[in-house]
């Protein structure tokens, strides 16, 4: 690490520096937003340094890769997010060893999530991903799809339903992605009203983070703006 770790920290320190500024700008209170670090291909070691910087929440995209690193974080104080595209045969990692899951967008993934959580385990924190931006070959469910998926993990006492999640897709400007931002507030808000008690919309990233934080984002995910540019 030796140099490394000066450059992570002044990394972090400007990430945590605009999301204060865009609360501010949003006329919201300090610490409203949490900062989950995107550490996918990124090293363990980074993972250990900015862990040992005082950032809790870390976020990964590849099974088998988060689960290297939640063995060689140890008994480290981090709550793991897993935020990429879930395959069936994904589900048991995930439900095992990670804290939260971000990016479910199908009952049958719900349902294993739901069954494979260990009973030992608090319930599994979850957040349906909303292709908000209707993206053909995108992750996350249609809008419209997921009133009925938040009914079904209402259903699933070994998971807690958190919130929504959203990447919009990157071609639509600047007004685009606001536009994006604001419809996916208003579906969390709706699923307020409709009586789940969410507190997370996970949305904004290294390039969008203060768009999102002026749209409501609770949770920005923060990939090479905290680490550098990813490896591979
Ligand atoms: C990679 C990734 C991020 C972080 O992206 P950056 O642009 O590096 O900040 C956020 N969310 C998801 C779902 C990702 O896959």
């Amino acid at each position: 690490m030796g140099d490394n770790i000066h450059i992570l920290k002044q990394r972090l320190r400007e990430v945590r520096d605009r999301i204060r500024a865009a609360e501010k700008a949003a006329g919201r209170s300090p610490g409203e937003v949490a900062l989950l670090a995107v550490s996918k291909a990124q090293p363990a070691d980074a993972v250990l340094a900015v862990s040992g910087l005082g950032q809790r929440l870390f976020g990964e995209s590849y099974l088998q890769e988060g689960l290297e690193k939640i063995q060689a974080a140890g008994d480290r104080d981090i709550e793991w997010h897993f935020i990429g595209p879930i395959q069936s045969n994904k589900t048991r990692g995930i439900a095992e060893r990670f804290q939260w899951v971000q990016s479910v967008d199908r009952a049958k993934i719900l349902r294993r999530l739901h069954e494979q959580r260990p009973a030992e385990l608090p319930p599994l924190n979850v957040c349906l991903q909303v292709n908000i931006s209707g993206e053909a070959q995108k992750s996350g469910a249609p809008p419209e799809r997921i009133p009925e998926l938040a009914e079904a993990a209402a259903g699933c006492d070994r998971l807690r339903l958190r919130g929504v999640m959203t990447i919009p897709a990157p071609g639509d400007g600047e007004a685009g992605m606001r536009a994006a931002f604001a419809r996916t507030r208003e579906l969390y808000l709706s699923l307020r009203e409709a009586g789940h008690g969410l507190d997370t919309l996970s949305m904004g990233m290294s390039g969008d983070l203060e768009q999102a934080v002026a749209e409501g984002a609770t949770m920005v995910r923060v990939g090479t703006a905290v680490f550098g540019p990813r490896e591979g």
